[in-house]
Formats: C-alpha cells, structure tokens, sequence
C-alpha cells in the first residue's frame, strides 16, 4: 500500500528527497531511511562523519511510517539477552538510560513527532504473574510502575473491561512517519546527502572503499551500513533476506473523535495494550483520532471493513460510552515487521558484520520506536570512536533463521484467530 494510506502521514505530509543522478564520496553510505537508518544519519553527522542515506521510496516509508505509534520504555524477555555482551547486562542498562530517547530527541532537535509521553497500560482479565514480576524487575531499575486493579484502570481508561494491570508512567505514543521524517531533516541540517525513490541495486567493493550503485548514481564511501527492516530482498547480500521472520501487520485510524468522549475514554492518551495477546493495542493521537494495529487474515490483507468492524466492535464493549457514536474510519494500511526471533518479545534487534566494512542494523521486530533511535545513537557512537568492542549486542554473522514460513502461517492462521475467539468468549 502507498504510504499515503498510513494515517500518520496524513497528519503532516513530509519533503520529497530527489533521486541520486550522480556519483558522490562520502564516510558512510546508509541504506534505507527509516527509524533506525535516519537515527544512524543523524547521529554520525551529529559526530562529526558524513552521511549519505539512501532510500528507495522516500523516508518514513516502510515499517516506520506504518506502525501502532507505542513507545515501550521497558524491555521483556531478559533471559534472551544472556548470549550477549557482559550477559546482556551493558544493553540493558543503556537502554534504561535511554528509554526516553524518542521524546529526548524530539525536544533536543525541535523534532515536531506529536510524542506524547501519557505512559502506558498493560491490561489483563485478572492478576498475570509474568505481569507481576514484570513489575518488580522495572521498579527495581528504578522505573515508576504500579500494579493497578479495577478500580484504578476504570479511572484511567473509562472501563471497567480489565481486573489488572501495569501502569507504566513513561513511555506513551509518537507519530513514528513524523518522528522519522523529523530526524532524517535534523540529519539533512547537519550535512547529511539524502536521497529518494533511490532502490540500491548493487553494493561492491572498489579497493579500500565500497560503492553503493542505484539506478542513475552511486557513493562511494568508507563504510555502508544497511538498515532495509523486511525490506531486505535485496540482490546485494541475499542472505540478509534469510535473517529475518517477516511478518505482514494491518493498521487504522478513526476520524477524530469528540473530546467529550476523549474526556472518559483514556482522557491521559496513555498507550493501550492487552495481555496476553494484545489484539488491540491503542493510541490516541494529537488529532483526537485512536490508531489501532493487528494481524490480518490471510488473504484480506486489504479489506479494511473487516478490521475495522473487529475494533469497533472492540470499542463498544470495552468502552460502553463509545456506543452510542458514530466512530468512522479514516486510514487504512498495511506494513511489514521482521523479527529476529519467533518467540514473542524476544525479538531484538541484530548488528551483523555483512562484510569487511559493511553492517547491518536490522530486524527491530515490534519494538521500532524506542529500538532504531536507541540504536541508532549507539551504533554511530561505536562506528565514531572505531571501539567495536564496546558494542552492545554481538556483532554477529548472517544467520539462516529456521522455518520462516512456518512463523507467518503459526501467527495468521493459528495464534490470532484464536486470540480472536478468546476474546469473544471474554475468556482473556
Ligand atoms: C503495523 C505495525 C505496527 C507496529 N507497531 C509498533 C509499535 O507500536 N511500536 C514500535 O515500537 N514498533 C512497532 N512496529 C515495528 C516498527 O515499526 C519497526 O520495528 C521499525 O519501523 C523498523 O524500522 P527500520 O528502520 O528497521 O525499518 P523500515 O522502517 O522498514 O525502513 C527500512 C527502509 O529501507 C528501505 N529500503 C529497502 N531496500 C532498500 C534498497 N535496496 N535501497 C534503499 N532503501 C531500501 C525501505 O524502503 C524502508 O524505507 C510496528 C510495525 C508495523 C508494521
């Protein structure tokens, strides 16, 4: 689907960058300009190293200008983390640091990426213990988190649907396609070349150096580093193509609603999520509109009714006051994740040492907001200082994952549907 479809591109349409018509030199060619290649460009430039950044469409165009605008502050599966460097424990204490940094970036560089830092909730039919030990593994880093019943999330969100739940007071919602088309402006302020509607075609070595060709031009620069998400089919290191689980995610948004009714459904904009499946994770953005995000069904990828209907009828019975209202659909659209890893939330992201000179900075799964500028930031950071071995995550080699198709047809075709059905059944 074109990005105009995305409802966060509706909010403010961005520049078109011109195609590269030439050949130009620079220290790094990046590849592909969403959260983490824009977060990349900007912070090398910010560092001193020149930047071209590459993209095929136009900035903001995959996975970033698409998704369901959550900026989680808290990571889930620790015990994933404990191949990596130091046991995962560097990582995970970078990352408490800077947790904030959608929201930090937005103010330090005048970043307009309607961020709203309401918090989040995590809401469940009764106490979960993995929800409960979630909780007292965050607040012993110092986060403010509290386990809220009933009455609490009644409060905060207008229903009395939920028993239990996790109250995050950070994190929230960003517009990520303004969010990521604010950094790759800041990365142009700063001197980075950017280029659209510039697919890389072929990526070769020249000597010292690596040239980056694309239809009518090419760079030649010192490093490349590729940040493709599940765009990675790409002719240049096909293996990268073999890294990842794609996953094809659907997403809307509604016309804006009355803020009469935004004023007992979620009046703090606080980012909505069910467990264990959340089917319908919810924002309310700057423009009064909720923003919604799921899996669809195989072969209605485009039938925007269908999921639309699923909401709605979500909305009625979560949040009696909705209906009454007549909730209309304004955006429609569908987008691509690629994960790591098939096991939910273990989804971190990878570096990969493609070749002598060339990373990949990659599968950020569902966790893009916070993940591609953290990332970005530290990635720039280790490339400015040439101490690789105070990388984070390990560098690793490109690595085949097992049975890529099994993961798609394990989530479409099994786990959602019934998900779907528990839901129904008020069973979660
Ligand atoms: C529907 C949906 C909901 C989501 N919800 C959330 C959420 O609520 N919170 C969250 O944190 N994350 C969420 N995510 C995940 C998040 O969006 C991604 O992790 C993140 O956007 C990935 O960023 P990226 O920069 O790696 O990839 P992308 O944004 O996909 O960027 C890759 C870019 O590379 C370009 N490219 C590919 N090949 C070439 C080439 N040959 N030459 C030049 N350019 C190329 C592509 O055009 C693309 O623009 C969601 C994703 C989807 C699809």
């Amino acid at each position: 689907m074109p990005i105009a479809c995305s409802g966060w591109a509706l909010h403010a349409p961005a520049p078109r960058h011109a195609a590269l018509e030439q050949d130009v030199e620079t220290d790094v060619a990046v590849i592909g300009a969403g959260l983490a290649g824009s977060s990349l460009a900007l912070h090398l430039q910010k560092l001193g190293i020149n930047v071209a950044l590459i993209e095929a469409r136009q900035p903001a165009d995959g996975a970033s200008g698409r998704n369901a605008g959550h900026v989680q502050p808290f990571l889930d599966k620790l015990q994933a983390l404990k191949s990596w460097p130091g046991g995962g424990q560097p990582f995970v204490e970078y990352f408490v640091q800077q947790r904030n940094i959608v929201y930090e970036m937005c103010s330090r560089y005048g970043i307009d990426g309607d961020a709203h830092p309401g918090g989040m909730v995590e809401v469940a039919a009764r106490p979960v213990a993995a929800l409960q030990a979630k909780a007292r593994e965050w607040a012993g880093r110092g986060y403010a988190v509290a386990e809220v019943g009933r009455e609490s999330l009644q409060e905060l969100l207008g229903t009395s649907r939920y028993g239990y739940g996790l109250h995050w007071q950070e994190g929230g919602s960003v517009n990520p396609f303004m969010f990521t088309s604010g950094m790759v402006r800041v990365a142009q302020m700063l001197g980075a070349q950017v280029y659209g509607d510039s697919p890389v075609l072929d990526c070769r070595r020249e000597g010292e150096r690596w040239r980056a060709v694309t239809a009518r031009g090419s760079v030649r620069a010192h490093r490349v580093v590729i940040c493709t998400n599940a765009h990675a089919g790409n002719p240049f290191f096909p293996e990268l193509g073999r890294t990842q689980y794609p996953l094809v995610a659907c997403a809307l948004a509604t016309k804006p609603l009355p803020q009469s009714v935004l004023d007992s459904l979620n009046p703090a904009r606080v980012a909505l999520t069910q467990v264990p499946t959340g089917l319908y994770p919810m924002v309310v953005d700057g423009r009064r509109r909720l923003v919604t995000a799921t899996i669809p069904h195989v072969g209605r990828e485009d039938d925007a009714r269908v999921y639309f209907d699923y909401f709605r009828s979500y909305l009625h019975k979560t949040f009696p006051q909705t209906r009454e209202l007549n909730i209309e659909l304004e955006s429609y659209w569908t987008g691509y994740t690629s994960s790591s890893s098939q096991a939910y939330h273990e989804d971190y992201a990878k570096i990969y040492e493609v070749a002598d000179g060339v990373t990949a900075l990659m599968n950020l799964g569902t966790w893009g907001n916070v993940m591609g500028p953290l990332l970005g930031r530290h990635l720039a950071q280790v490339m400015a200082s040439e101490r690789w071995q105070d990388l984070l995550l390990p560098l690793e080699k490109p690595r085949e994952v097992a049975n890529p198709q099994w993961f798609g047809f394990k989530i479409r075709r099994i786990m959602v549907p019934m998900a779907r059905i528990a839901d129904r059944l008020n069973l979660a």
